[in-house]
């Protein structure tokens, strides 16, 4: 169910607590563009981290490369994005503002009863499909549906606006020749793919996984970090034999929602969504939903992708894109699997779950607080030090501790307010462990070890503090 409200609690959380700042903020901020402050970061990474061993560290076929973000023009005449990389606009004309036609249809249906709402997005999904986009207008003024800002049904007609952004590469005095910067990753892999199938000696099946940025230029971008205009995908193509495919998409939407419950997000917030009208690649595709504060929205797709690149790239490039399979003695171009999500999705959609606000009144006293419940493998800190007062070498013992656990993870250390104040803060931030060093800890070697979900301390040797949080944080 949507939550417009959680959906802002958690925007003025990440800001808050250094998580997500809007780009260039002094500026006024640039839409749809965010930055990553000191835990976003940092949260950030260790999931890329937890996919990125996933694939390459837990499969011994999942090899991993890193692709320019830059690359042949071609390479997107090939793919398809130039010609249909593209999504249907409107302006309105008395308020100058564009939409996404689906995004308006959608308002609208949203606001009737059930079966009318369904009625018009099923109308408007034949119209899609058949890129009718005279009859979307039509159906936009049948519906007299109007401008959130003027009111107005003054439309324009309906446009097909390409996502990608072009820029020029070489000087201006030269021939400069347009690239773009690429709309996702996978192309970065199919042009590679004999490179890595050559120098890794790999056999089919096998899979190549990379990260990195991608840029589209949203027209409407909304939800906060859920839909940017640069973003950062970690995509992965699995290359196995024709015929096969059907076996192996449904091998990795089982393996795909399997990482995602081990994030430890409960099961009946996901769902796999199919794909009735399919893109020109696909013979089969699914998104995997989570539940976010807007509602269930894709974080991730699973599709696939034919022989479709590779046999566009061997067309385009005349260079022979086949694989030589020596168990039936033939040459082929590969089929792709293929398993794409996004990572500032990722982040939110961790970020969404993570966060709670906890009411912790007893009958003397009200109190609250806000935790972010992350998954101990990647919360940005790990574990936070706090000598419970700064003198009687309380500190030095800290630090000690501190510098002895840095090296296997990340560490935070503070010494000023009350420890209750202490801890409501690392709840804020998501550490899942905070240790308290106190006067017994000089006469015992013991220390407070203190949970994040549960706020129960118990007592345990200084000496396995280290060890103790190496196991519970890891990703394997
Ligand atoms: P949508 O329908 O939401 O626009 P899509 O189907 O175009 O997404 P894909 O092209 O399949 O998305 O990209 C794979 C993944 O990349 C998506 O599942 C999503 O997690 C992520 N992604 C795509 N566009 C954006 C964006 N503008 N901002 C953030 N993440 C994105």
């Amino acid at each position: 169910m949507a939550n417009e409200n959680k959906l802002q609690d958690i925007i003025g959380h990440c800001k808050e607590y250094g998580y997500v700042f809007q780009s260039s903020e002094i500026y006024d901020g640039l839409s749809a563009v965010y930055d990553y402050g000191q835990y976003g970061a940092e949260l950030k990474k260790n999931i890329r981290d937890y996919w990125w061993r996933s694939m390459t560290q837990m499969h011994d076929n999942i090899a991993g490369i890193d692709a320019a973000i830059f690359m042949h023009p071609t390479v997107w005449k090939a793919s398809g994005h130039v010609d249909s990389f593209s999504d249907p606009m409107i302006d309105n004309k008395d308020s100058q503002k564009r939409y996404r036609v689906d995004h308006l249809i959608e308002g609208y249906a949203e606001t009737l009863e059930k079966g009318t709402g369904d009625a018009l997005i099923a109308k408007m999904e034949q119209l899609l499909a058949d890129n009718n986009l005279t009859g979307i207008k039509e159906l936009i003024e049948e519906h007299k549906i109007s401008c959130a800002i003027s009111g107005t049904c003054n439309w324009t007609d309906v446009r097909q606006f390409n996502l990608m952004f072009a820029t020029q590469l070489g000087s201006v005095a030269e021939e400069a020749n347009e690239i773009y910067l690429r709309p996702e990753t996978a192309q970065g892999i199919f042009v590679n793919f004999l490179n890595v199938q050559k120098t890794g000696r790999m056999k089919i099946p096998f899979g190549i996984a990379q990260t990195g940025k991608a840029f589209r230029n949203e027209i409407v971008a909304r939800g906060f970090i859920f839909r940017m205009r640069e973003f950062e995908q970690m995509e992965m193509q699995f290359f196995v034999r024709p015929g096969t495919q059907k076996e192996w998409y449904d091998y990795w939407k089982e393996v795909r929602m399997k990482w995602h419950l081990s994030l430890g997000i409960s099961a009946e917030n996901f769902r796999f969504h199919d794909h009735i009208k399919l893109a020109h690649y696909a013979d089969m595709a699914c998104d995997i939903e989570y539940d976010f504060p807007m509602g269930f929205k894709e974080v991730e797709g699973v599709h696939s992708r034919t022989d479709f690149d590779l046999s566009r790239h061997q067309e385009f490039s005349g260079k022979k894109l086949t694989y030589f399979d020596t168990e039936i003695n033939k040459h082929y171009v590969p089929y792709v699997i293929e398993t794409s999500i996004g990572l500032d999705r990722t982040v939110m959609m961790v970020l969404s779950d993570a966060y709670k606000e906890e009411d912790l009144s007893t009958e003397e006293k009200k109190d609250s607080r806000v935790v972010l419940s992350l998954p101990p493998m990647l919360a940005p800190i790990k574990l936070a030090v706090l000598p419970l007062t700064k003198k009687d070498g309380l500190p030095e013992l800290a630090k000690e501790l501190i510098d002895e656990c840095r090296p296997y993870f990340k560490c935070f250390y503070e010494e000023k307010d009350s420890i209750g104040k202490r801890y409501r803060r690392q709840d804020a931030i998501g550490t899942p462990f905070c240790i308290t060093i106190d006067h017994q800890t000089k006469e015992d070697r013991t220390v407070t070890i203190r949970h994040r979900d549960s706020m129960t301390q118990e007592r345990i040797p200084l000496d396995s503090v280290r060890a103790l949080i190496v196991e519970k944080t890891k990703m394997f």
